[in-house]
């Protein structure tokens, strides 16, 4: 499964663009300020990022592609998955991912066209490894703050990124449902 296309509308600095990505490794070069961080955000707003700040917007309307003449009513990101190996469960050779979000910064979201909450693509996501709020993304200065984190900050990325913290986290709930059942049984 691999990034085999992305689409821009009014997002950020592209008012239209389309991107088309070959399996293997891919780099975007430009000049400073010219975008290329832009479609890393593009990236994680359509695949569901919930905080704008981590797009370096203020609020979700600013991702909206603006020029001195004006500002555009809408930004829409699409992303499409080769998922020849079903990697994503669902069963189409191609999932598409779309985003769109109006000046009142609201979203939608369509899975292969259809409109679905967010939770649902999440969800289908997750199941192929990739999370929007983990670390499938590393951004621009990620990589000095994770030199420059304390060994305990760094342990917890790197269990993160193994799956550890989930099973952590089972672990923690189940031990209280655990105390609760033996206070019960006092
Ligand atoms: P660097 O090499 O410095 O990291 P970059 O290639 O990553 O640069 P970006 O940060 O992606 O550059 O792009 C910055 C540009 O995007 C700025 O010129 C900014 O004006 C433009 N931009 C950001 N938001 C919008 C918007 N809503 N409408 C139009 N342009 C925007
Ligand atoms: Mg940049």
């Amino acid at each position: 499964m691999y990034i085999s296309k992305l689409v821009l509308k009014n997002f950020k600095s592209y008012k239209n663009a389309k991107i088309v990505f070959s399996p293997g490794f891919t780099a975007i070069v430009g000049p400073n300020g010219s975008g290329k961080s832009n479609i890393v955000d593009a990236i994680c707003f359509v695949l569901g990022k919930s905080s704008s700040k981590s797009l370096r917007a203020e609020r979700f309307s600013d991702v909206i592609f603006s020029s001195d003449k004006k500002t555009e009513k809408f930004a829409e990101v699409t992303i499409y998955f080769d998922n020849k190996d079903r990697r994503i469960p669902i069963d189409t050779d191609i999932v598409k991912i779309s985003r769109r979000v109006n000046i009142k910064g609201q979203s939608t979201f369509k899975l292969n066209d259809k409109v679905v909450p967010k939770k649902e693509i999440l969800d289908k996501l997750v199941l192929a490894g990739i999370d929007p709020n983990g670390y499938n993304i590393i951004f621009q200065g990620d990589v000095t703050r994770i030199i420059e984190m304390s060994p305990k900050e760094r342990k917890k990325i790197i269990e993160d990124i193994a799956g550890i913290s989930e099973y952590e986290e089972k672990k923690k709930k189940a031990l209280e449902e655990l105390s609760k059942v033996e206070e019960n049984l006092k």
